[in-house]
């Protein structure tokens, strides 16, 4: 168990008080190492992207960001050595994260290995995500702050469910939040709260990722009233909705008076091989970790939210989440 009120960064453990302005859905690097070795990217030098991250990292602690939420987990290219090289040359905490991203099934490894299946032994999920939790990442001693699930268009799919019931037992076990990846089209934030509330997990204790990319208030109000925090993450990223849409959601739910249940952040990367740099400079030239403070906030507040209701969003919010245990029902 991890002191209630303390947040596991890269440089250690950090009062949640402490973290100021937080990011809290960012990717360092979203790589994959099978495709590294075998199809290598043009786009990606080691070096020079660390050194990239590392002055991006700067230039956002120059714009008052003080921490990144990295929720790049396994699926994506979890690489935490590699993000360490970037954590100890920049001030700008970073928290790293646990779980398993996948839409639809898990690696076959993870179909022989596990209670009832063909080699047996315990789910090596809920080791993974204690372990990584308690203990600290792939052998680097950086523990994880934050755990994250996905459901995409295949909804509760079975390995999605056993993804979300393993990061059910080790937040009861460690009181790390949980935060997700949705398709807003779908709506399926529902399935996920139902899920979890059947797990025995608080409401309070869940950020519903991605609910930036609707526009259904019904649905965000919803989930909310429920006691969720909903990730409006995704300013940036214009090719699924544009920003214009995107603020004036967050306006209209402020006017509502939802200003202690949303969370801002990007999703965006320094490096994705999913959608790679040039492709980001032509399509969606302004998904980046800058984008909130340079242009976003500012069309918030010419719209009507105060800076309380951005300190909210971006500063307390954060901090009541990523505190272990600190908001239990
Ligand atoms: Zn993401």
């Amino acid at each position: 168990m991890t002191d209630a009120g303390e947040v596991q960064t890269f440089r250690g453990p950090v009062a949640a008080g402490d973290l100021g302005t937080t990011l809290i859905h960012e990717h360092v690097f979203v790589g994959h190492q099978e495709l590294d070795l075998n199809l290598p990217h043009p786009e990606w030098d080691e070096d020079a992207l660390v050194d990239a991250a590392v002055a991006g990292l700067d230039e956002l602690w120059e714009l008052g960001i003080r921490t990144v939420v990295d929720l790049t987990v396994l699926g994506l290219g979890r690489d935490v050595a590699r993000v360490a090289r970037v954590a100890e040359r920049t001030r700008v905490n970073l928290v790293g994260s646990t779980g398993y991203y996948t839409a639809d099934v898990l690696p076959a490894y993870f179909q022989t290995h596990g209670p009832g299946l063909l080699v047996g032994g315990p789910d090596p999920l809920e080791d993974l995500f204690v372990g990584d939790i308690e203990r600290g990442m792939a052998g680097t001693g950086v523990r994880a702050g934050m755990l994250k699930v996905v459901t995409d268009r295949p909804g509760l799919t079975p390995d999605v469910c056993r993804v979300m019931g393993a990061a059910a037992v080790a937040h009861q076990q460690t009181g790390v939040p949980i935060t997700t990846h949705t398709h807003a089209p779908s709506r399926n934030g529902r399935d996920q709260l139902a899920f979890f509330k059947e797990c025995g997990v608080a409401p309070e204790r869940l950020i519903i990722g991605h609910c930036g990319d609707s526009q259904d208030l019904d649905y965000l109000r919803e989930l909310m009233d429920a006691g969720a925090t909903i990730g409006m993450d995704r300013f940036g990223m214009e090719h699924v909705l544009d920003e214009d849409r995107r603020v004036r959601t967050v306006l209209e739910l402020l006017r509502l008076g939802y200003a202690d249940r949303m969370v801002l952040s990007h999703d965006a990367a320094f490096f994705s091989r999913v959608t790679p740099p040039s492709w980001r400079a032509v399509h969606a030239p302004h998904w980046h970790m800058q984008n909130l403070p340079r242009r976003i906030v500012p069309q918030l507040i010419a719209g009507g939210a105060t800076e309380e209701d951005v300190q909210q969003m971006m500063v307390t919010n954060p901090a009541r989440i990523l505190a272990p245990g600190g908001d239990r029902a």
